[in-house]
């Protein structure tokens, strides 16, 4: 672990992020000591785990001399946000190449994460699946030529130097827990391209902490997230220079509370998000964090843990795409059919 210290790492989060009770949701739900590691937090444009993976990413970005961010996802994306964020405070520009265009949804149509790419001035570019790579190439090729440094950040920076923010957050959790005097067993997050479960999963196990820790998923297709997170714990092991290794049978993936698919609204993360709200005034989204909630909730209903277990909510922000979810939210809250629940802006 000595290695991560003399990594190259640039401060945009503050740190450590709190470690609370949450034990109005733990009695609503009958189920064991929930704590909320609050990554939300983080305090980069409304926080979120991206700004720890940004800490790493982004002090290699400058030390190659970058000016210019290249990156992207989907309209809504908490990754082009905190990374558009992450450029502008260190005095760079931001390029975010979207997936789209998407019928029946208006681009210009501002609200949540994508108002906020218009509002930090970030460069945005649309691109259709079958062109991705091509615009990327260009825009890339283009910035060069009007004399700029770009310098290309992978979606959700999950590569082996964004997934040290959370080896690093795993060590901060710890310590927390030691001063607390709880030990914990078991750690449940959202998981999207998987780095951030990389970290969680690489640290705990360099430590021997005995914590376990659970990803959902928010799409469907566990086998392949399983893979691509063991091959991800065991690059980054190598990038750290610790002789350690997983497999598959170490990794704990649930993704039966992703529904349908990425984005779209269940009543289960529905019911995440209100309960949330209601037991602890705590903010989730329909996208990650009411999924990982979700997976929470069910897990306790089915009697997974044991009462004296005592278990990790890690939120990890995201709270910008809560908004443009408001007509299918306001539906359930009232007990009515929801209107869609496959947002417009995912095609
Ligand atoms: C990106 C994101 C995740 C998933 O993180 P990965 O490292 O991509 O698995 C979880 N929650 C929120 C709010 C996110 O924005």
């Amino acid at each position: 672990m000595m290695k991560l210290c003399a990594l190259p790492r640039v401060r945009l989060a503050n740190l450590p992020t709190p470690l609370q009770e949450a034990p109005n949701l733990s009695k609503a739900l009958g189920g064991p000591r929930i704590l909320v590691k609050r990554d939300d937090l983080t305090g980069l444009a409304f926080g979120g785990n991206k700004t720890r993976k940004l800490e790493f990413l982004m002090a290699n970005a400058l030390r190659e001399g970058a000016d210019v961010i290249v990156t992207g996802a989907g309209f809504q994306s908490n990754w082009c946000t905190q990374a558009a964020a992450a450029a502008r405070r260190l005095g760079m520009r931001c390029v975010l190449i979207k997936r789209g265009p998407v019928d029946g949804y208006d681009p210009e149509e501002y609200d949540g994460n994508h108002l906020l790419h218009f509002l930090m001035g970030a460069e945005i570019r649309v691109a259709t699946r079958g062109s991705i790579r091509r615009v990327y190439e260009e825009t890339m090729e283009e910035l060069r030529e009007r004399g700029y440094h770009p310098y290309l950040l992978s979606a959700a920076g999950s590569t082996p130097p964004g997934v040290m923010g959370y080896v690093n957050a795993l060590l901060e959790l710890l310590s927390q827990a030691v001063e607390m005097g709880v030990k914990i067993d078991y750690l449940i997050h959202a998981s999207g391209s998987g780095g951030t479960m990389a970290g969680l999963v690489l640290g705990a196990k360099a430590l021997n902490t005995g914590i376990k820790v659970i990803g959902a998923a928010v799409s469907p297709g566990r086998e392949r997230m399983t893979k691509s997170v063991v091959e991800l714990v065991n690059e980054s092991a190598e990038y750290l220079g610790l002789d350690l290794k997983v497999g598959e049978d170490e990794i704990t993936i649930y993704d039966e509370y992703a529904g349908p698919g990425y984005g779209v609204i269940t009543d289960e993360k529905a019911e995440a998000v209100k309960l949330a709200a209601e037991t602890e005034g705590l903010f989730l989204d329909p996208v990650y964090t009411g999924t990982s909630m979700a997976a929470l909730i069910g897990l306790i209903r089915e009697g997974f843990f044991k009462k004296d277990d005592t278990v990790v909510f890690l939120h990890t922000g995201g709270s910008a795409a809560l908004f443009p979810y408001k007509a299918p939210l306001k539906a359930y809250g009232l007990g009515r059919p929801m209107p869609w629940r496959k947002p417009p802006w995912s095609g």
